[in-house]
């Protein structure tokens, strides 16, 4: 069932060939089910000789005609969503109709990115003498590197992929070595849409070995990363003694406020749904659970009640609402967020233990009574873990809330007009989401401040990093 996995660079699919390669495996058993092969330093050559000679050519196709590819892209991902996301919920482990839903929901990145495509305007200014014409003119950067992680492993890549072909732009993208069939699925689905040879590089191997030498490479004079902020540190600290952009979309920790004025069932209804999303295992997964004291019991209550539908199982299983976590090693840092929390006294709700079994399952766990300074309300856990705790006011809830140095996704629960718009203001995060969970959409910027890092996917942002703005000033 599971597909033949491959590189995909100057146009052609490259198989093993005597390359080293690495197992992939079913979380839901450990077992393995292809073998990956990785790109040799000539592989990596080849990518960026091609990238770089595509993009003379596709800088210079019109966005109408690079539009045309992207839509042809989405039509086709729609087509195919059923088998794209079935492996996916093979190689990442999340249940099938998350896959098959993250694979139709991309499909509007693409479209999005077309449609912006043509808008991407330069302006004139008004000179100060007569026969001057003062333009500003914004110009594809150049060949991009993008490493891209395997939570969403067809979202995160086709965003970092629309994004700089949109703009003109040509790419090399190393995907997501533990999940990587979407992002095979996707060089073919740009293939078969008619993208020129060696405008999407798609290269594996082991991670820093790649970045290092694509990054360092003169031809590229872009990077995007989306993975952990400490890979994105070194990343960005590589790129800046290199003088290369970079958009870096890194962890979060985020914060849910539940005010005491809040429709509180509902808010823990769509909480639990949305907090064992993909295991938990998302970057504006709902992490740090800040409730108001009067509305606290209510909304345990409730939390924990609608957890009990939150069925574990294989992905590919039709009752099964979390699969397996995606790799084993996620298994083992939970417990130690769990370990953590037992010695510091904290009270475990629901959960706490590994399922057992072959594959990597764990039990949707809740935990209260935590010390703030606590592994689970300082690091990201990305899993499916959620830790509750008291707050009295508004403002002491904001400085906990912005205590940590992440800033990506943040949430409130409210009916107060006044509280929302304080929370709003006040929460230090790159995206606010009040009384309902509505980022990530195509037509509006993804991205973090602080240590979640810089730069925005999606929205009328999406291009910025990857275009140069060029001042020119002509006299007749
Ligand atoms: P990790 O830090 O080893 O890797 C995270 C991602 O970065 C992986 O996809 C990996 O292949 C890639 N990577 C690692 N080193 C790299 C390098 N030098 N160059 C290029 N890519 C590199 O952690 P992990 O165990 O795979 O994932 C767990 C952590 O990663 C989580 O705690 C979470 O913070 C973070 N993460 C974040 C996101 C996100 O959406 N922001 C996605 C996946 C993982």
């Amino acid at each position: 069932m599971y597909p033949q996995l491959s590189l995909y660079i100057d146009g052609q699919f490259i198989h093993g060939g005597g390359r080293p390669e690495q197992d992939v495996l079913n979380p839901a058993t450990n077992q393995p089910m292809a073998r990956l092969p990785h790109a040799t330093r000539e592989d990596l050559d080849l990518a960026l000789s091609s990238a770089q000679r595509a993009f003379e050519t596709w800088r210079k196709t019109s966005p109408l005609e690079r539009g045309k590819v992207l839509r042809k892209v989405a039509e086709l991902a729609r087509e195919r969503a059923q088998d794209i996301g079935r492996n996916i919920t093979l190689d990442q482990g999340k249940p099938l109709a998350e896959a098959v839903g993250e694979v139709v929901f991309c499909a509007e990145h693409a479209e999005w990115h077309a449609e912006e495509a043509r808008r991407i305007y330069g302006r004139v200014i008004p000179a100060r003498q007569e026969g001057v014409r003062q333009m500003v003119l914004r110009e594809p950067i150049g060949v991009c590197a993008a490493f891209s992680p395997w939570n969403f492993p067809f979202n995160q890549a086709i965003r970092k992929i629309c994004a700089a072909l949109g703009a003109g732009c040509t790419i090399i993208l190393k995907g997501p070595e533990d999940a990587p069939s979407a992002v095979v699925a996707l060089a073919q689905l740009f293939h078969d849409a008619g993208l020129p040879a060696g405008c999407l590089n798609v290269v594996w191997g082991v991670p820093h070995e790649v970045s290092d030498y694509l990054m360092r490479s003169p031809i590229v004079r872009k990077i995007s990363f989306t993975g952990s902020v400490q890979v994105g540190k070194q990343l960005a600290a590589l790129a800046g003694s290199l003088m290369k952009r970079c958009t870096m979309e890194l962890g979060g920790h985020a914060p849910v406020i539940v005010c005491d004025d809040a429709q509180i069932e509902a808010a823990a209804d769509m909480l639990v749904g949305f907090k064992f999303r993909n295991a938990g295992q998302v970057c504006i997964s709902p992490t740090r659970f800040y409730v108001q004291e009067g509305a606290y019991d209510k909304f345990v209550s409730r939390f924990l009640s609608r957890l009990q539908k939150v069925k574990v199982g294989d992905g590919l299983l039709p009752d099964t609402r979390m699969g397996p976590l995606a790799q084993a090693r996620r298994v083992t840092a939970i417990a130690g967020f769990i370990d953590d929390a037992h010695q510091r006294g904290a009270t475990i709700l629901a959960g706490g233990t590994a399922l057992g079994g072959e594959g990597n399952f764990y039990a949707p766990t809740v935990i209260a009574d935590l010390p703030e300074d606590s592994r689970l309300m300082t690091e990201e856990p990305f899993g499916p873990v959620a830790g509750l705790v008291r707050f009295k006011t508004i403002e002491e809830v904001l400085v906990r809330a912005n205590s940590l140095p992440f800033g990506l996704a943040s949430y409130a629960f409210t009916t107060s007009s006044k509280n929302a718009a304080a929370l709003s203001n006040g929460l230090q995060a790159g995206m606010v989401s009040i009384n309902h969970f509505g980022m990530a959409l195509a037509e509006t910027p993804f991205g973090g401040i602080k240590d979640s890092g810089y730069g925005s996917e999606g929205g009328l942002e999406t291009f910025d990093g990857y275009l140069n703005t060029k001042f020119v000033t002509q006299m007749d």
